[in-house]
């Protein structure tokens, strides 16, 4: 498929989807220029305890999340994969899928944290750039080596060309909305009314989800 314009990729568990995630993609897209962002669930995180939604919900709240909306796609191919979910398999699947086209992987500041315990982390920026999302709460804490490696990749303006390779950070609108501090809420009998669409809010009722 040609494309030429540049795609964003935001992969997270999603346990639920929320507005924090919307509007940070959605700011990525006016900013970059993407053509769409594909949200990525993510089926067995290899670091973090597992999801409390099953994947076929997480999908759902997903779709019930974009409802009507060209500018994102809802991508599956985590979950339909066997084993653990690696980041840098989903960068190989795409680039086979979209050889021409620019893709940004964007992250938040609590996942480049996270980032040196990624398999095969140094070579995410063979496939990708990845833009670095200030989140509020969540400051840089880079060890020595991955402090030479954002310095090394920064991005320059002219980056823009390459299909890959580079770090560009930004700062959007700050919302600090967590999926945790929703299954929380809901836990507590407070529905997520305004962090999350309408739709996602329901179907977290109607499914008894977090209680
Ligand atoms: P949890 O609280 O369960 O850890 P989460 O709200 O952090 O979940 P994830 O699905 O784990 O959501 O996040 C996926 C990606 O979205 C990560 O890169 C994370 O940094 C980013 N992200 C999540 N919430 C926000 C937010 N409010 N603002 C900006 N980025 C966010």
């Amino acid at each position: 498929m040609g494309m030429t314009k540049a795609v964003g990729i935001l992969g997270g568990t999603f346990d639920p989807v929320h507005n924090g995630h919307l509007r940070s993609a959605l700011e990525c897209l006016q900013q970059f220029d993407f053509d769409h962002v594909r949200l990525i669930p993510s089926a067995r995180p290899p670091h973090r305890t597992q999801p409390q939604a099953t994947p076929e919900q997480r999908m759902m709240m997903l779709h019930l999340a974009i409802k009507n909306s060209q500018q994102f796609i809802v991508d599956d191919r985590e979950l339909k994969r066997e084993g653990a979910s690696y980041t840098i398999d989903t960068l190989k699947s795409l680039k086979a899928e979209f050889p021409e086209t620019a893709l940004y992987l964007i992250l938040g500041t609590d996942a480049l944290n996270l980032l040196l315990t990624w398999h095969q982390w140094q070579q995410l920026l063979d496939f990708c750039h990845i833009i670095v999302m200030q989140r509020a709460g969540a400051p840089l804490t880079l060890s020595d080596e991955m402090t030479s490696w954002y310095q090394a990749h920064l991005a320059k303006p002219e980056d823009k060309s390459l299909l890959a390779g580079s770090v560009w950070p930004v700062t959007l609108t700050q919302l600090t909305i967590s999926a945790t501090t929703i299954r929380s809420d809901v836990t507590l009998g407070q529905p997520p009314t305004f962090l999350t669409p309408d739709p996602v809010v329901s179907f977290i009722e109607q499914l008894k989800l977090y209680q």
